[in-house]
C-alpha cells in the first residue's frame, strides 16, 4: 500500500488522456497535477477528476433494470450474470446473421484499440459516433489513411516550425477541451513564427490569439475546404509528388472530376465566407512549411463524414501527413486475428446515413474510397 507518494498515471476527465501525476495518500488520491516528464499541464476539468473517482453517483457494478422501461428500477448483479446476458444477446444476433443490427455507441481511443477486435468479432455494429463528438473526423480519416491519431487527438503543436500554419476550425482548445498542453503548444509554435488562423462563427479567445480569424456560417467548414481544395488542385499547388508517392492510382483523377465544380464562389455562397478570402487561404496553404487542422464543434453537424474527408483530403494533397506540423499518424500494433471469423452481416448496402436535413440519403463513401 503506498503511504503517501505521487504516481504516475494518466487523466481520464477527457479523451485528451493528459499524463498526470496523482497524490496517494493511505490509498486515496489527495491531489492530481501535470507530469512534467511528459510536458505536465492539466485542465480544470481534469484536476475536478477526483470528485468523479470518489462520487456517491459513480456507477461502480453493473445493474439490471428489474421495473418497466422509464421507471428507474434497477438491481446489482454480478460480472459474470452481466457478461452472461450481453453474450447471449450477441450471439443470438449473430447467429440470425443480424449482428450489423448492433447498435455500439463506441469512441475508439486508436486504431489498435481492442474495442475493434470486439466488434470484429460480434461480426458487425451500428456506430452512433458520427456527428457525435469528432467521430465523424476519426471514421473519415480511417478511411482515408486507414488509420487515425491516437493518444494526442490534436495535431502535435508543438513540432510546428516557424512558417507553419495551424487552422483551427471550430475548435476552442482555449477553454482546454481536450490536451491541456495544446494552448501553451500553439502560443510557443507563433511565438516561433507559425501563422494561427481561426474560423470560427463567434469571436472567442482563440480568435483572439489568431493571425487572421475567419467568421463562417456554421456547418460551413466542409464547403469552404472543398473551395481551398478546388484552388490548390485546378492551380497546381497541391504537393504532387507527395501524391505520386501515396495516393492510390486513379484515385486524384477521381478527385479531380469531383472537385471540378466546387469553386470557391460557388462554395463561398454555402459557407459564407468570400470567395477572395477562400483563395487566400489556399495560398497560404499552399506556401506554409507545414499545415495542421483541427476541428471539434464544427464536425458535430449532419455533413461531419464530408467535412472529415474534406480534411484529410487537404492534408493529404498539402502533403501534410506524418510530417513535422501536420498531422502525425500512429504506429500500427499488430493485433492478434479474430477465429473463427464471424459470418458476413447480412446486409444489402454498407455506408452510413446521414442526419440533418439529408437523413434520407445514404451514402457509400464511393466518392475516391471506394
Ligand atoms: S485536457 Fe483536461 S480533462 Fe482532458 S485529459 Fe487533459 S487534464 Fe484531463
Amino acid at each position: 500500500m503506498h503511504k503517501n507518494e505521487w504516481i504516475p498515471t494518466v487523466c481520464y476527465q477527457c479523451k485528451a488522456e493528459c499524463a498526470i501525476l496523482a497524490r496517494v495518500e493511505n490509498g486515496v488520491v489527495r491531489e492530481v497535477k501535470g507530469n512534467p516528464r511528459a510536458r505536465g499541464k492539466m485542465c480544470v476539468k481534469g484536476m475536478a477528476g477526483i470528485t468523479t473517482l470518489y462520487s456517491s453517483e459513480r456507477l461502480k457494478y453493473p445493474l439490471k433494470r428489474v421495473g418497466e422501461r422509464g421507471e428507474g428500477r434497477f438491481t446489482r448483479i454480478s460480472w459474470d450474470e452481466a457478461l452472461d446476458i450481453m453474450e447471449k444477446k450477441l450471439r443470438e444476433l449473430r447467429d440470425r446473421g443480424e449482428a450489423h443490427t448492433f447498435t455500439y455507441s463506441m469512441f475508439p481511443h486508436s486504431t489498435t484499440d481492442p474495442k475493434w477486435r470486439f466488434v470484429n468479432a460480434v461480426g458487425g455494429f451500428i456506430s452512433t459516433g458520427l456527428p457525435h463528438c469528432d467521430s465523424g473526423k476519426i471514421m473519415a480519416h480511417l478511411h482515408t489513411f486507414g488509420c487515425f491519431p491516437n493518444h494526442h487527438i490534436a495535431p502535435m503543436y508543438y513540432t510546428v516550425p516557424k512558417g507553419g500554419l495551424m487552422i483551427l476550425s471550430g475548435r476552442h482548445p482555449f477553454g482546454c477541451l481536450d490536451d491541456a498542453c495544446v494552448p501553451r503548444d500553439i502560443l510557443n509554435a507563433k511565438q516561433r513564427g507559425a501563422k494561427l488562423v481561426v474560423i470560427d462563427p463567434i469571436f472567442r479567445t482563440e480568435a483572439a490569439k489568431a493571425d487572421w480569424w475567419i467568421p463562417i456560417k456554421p456547418g460551413g467548414d466542409a464547403a469552404l475546404f472543398l473551395g481551398v481544395c478546388h484552388y490548390l488542385l485546378t492551380h497546381n499547388l497541391y504537393d504532387k509528388a507527395f501524391c505520386d508517392k501515396w495516393v492510390r492510382p486513379g484515385d486524384m483523377e477521381k478527385l479531380m472530376k469531383f472537385i471540378k465544380d466546387k469553386t470557391p464562389a460557388k462554395m463561398s455562397r454555402i459557407c459564407e465566407v468570400p470567395a477572395k478570402d477562400i483563395v487566400k487561404l489556399a495560398k497560404m496553404c499552399a506556401e506554409a512549411k507545414s499545415v495542421c487542422i483541427d476541428a471539434f464543434k464544427s464536425i458535430m453537424y449532419g455533413n461531419a463524414m464530408d467535412w472529415g474527408h474534406v480534411w484529410s483530403i487537404l492534408l493529404v494533397i498539402t502533403g501534410n501527413l506524418d510530417n513535422p506540423g501536420g498531422q502525425p499518424l500512429p504506429e500500427i500494433a499488430p493485433m492478434a486475428p479474430v477465429t473463427p471469423v464471424p459470418p458476413a452481416p447480412n446486409l444489402k448496402e454498407l455506408g452510413y446515413h446521414r442526419t440533418g436535413p439529408n437523413k434520407d440519403k445514404f451514402d457509400h463513401y464511393n466518392f475516391i474510397l471506394e
